[in-house]
């Protein structure tokens, strides 16, 4: 895996940490210790991914991520000193795709860098998970490909499928999933997730036939991702 990788921390010796634990895994880390040339650094630079620290001088990691968001749909990962905050930043929805808190080991950072790259970046994100079944997501256009056939999915089927097949094996509740698809606050019931996972596994099911489930309901609990045995 690579690609550019900015790292916004104004600690020199934590982003001196982080670069050279990037670099040694095949990344180019960009560092940058003011958040002020943040957002211009982005639009300028196209990173992959961004490592964005929340307390910065300048401008502050959550006003960034908001900023970035405006033009570009880079990967962002938040890093906070308090754990507690977690919580009230997923409430903001300021659109970031993973947080981590301090202390952390750069060991852990690079392995969720490569995670949240894997599940965005655009076309190759679930190779790993289905293999050979080749499910393809063009996040841009909102197009999946399974197996060569364009599954024609919603933008609701879409994010769904996505968040899944993204984070294979794992099993998600129906207020998890409307959580992920819905940014806005509208009032949805468990009953449209069931209807939208319904029409998904339909489509999926007409591309790849009757027994290919990809998609799984977990008795009481939800639903999960995984390819059934080949
Ligand atoms: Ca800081």
């Amino acid at each position: 895996m690579s690609g550019n990788i900015l790292v916004v921390e104004d600690e020199p010796k934590l982003s001196g940490l982080l670069s050279d634990y990037l670099r040694a895994s095949g990344f180019e880390p960009i560092c940058l210790s003011n958040g002020a040339e943040a957002v211009d650094l982005v639009r300028a630079q196209k990173p992959d991914l961004v490592l964005l620290d929340l307390m910065l001088p300048g401008q502050g990691g959550m006003e960034i991520c908001k900023d970035v968001r405006r033009f570009s749909s880079v990967p962002i990962i938040i890093v906070t000193a308090r754990i507690e905050e977690i919580d009230r930043l997923l409430g903001l929805e300021l659109g970031a795709d993973d947080y981590i808190c301090k202390p952390f080991s750069p060991r852990e950072v690079v392995a969720r860098v490569k995670a949240v790259l894997r599940r965005t970046q655009g076309g190759q994100m679930v190779h790993g998970a289905v293999r050979d079944r080749g499910l393809v997501l063009d996040e841009d256009r909102y197009r999946a490909k399974l197996d060569g056939h364009d599954l024609e999915l919603t933008a609701v089927e879409f994010k769904l499928l996505q968040f899944l097949a993204g984070n294979p094996g794992r099993i998600y509740n129906r207020q998890q999933l409307m959580d992920k698809i819905y940014t806005d606050e509208r009032i949805v019931t468990d009953r449209t997730i069931d209807s939208h996972i319904k029409k998904l596994r339909r489509k999926i099911e007409a591309a790849l036939g009757a027994e290919a489930r990809l998609i799984h309901s977990v008795y009481g609990i939800g639903y999960k991702f995984e390819p059934g045995p080949e």
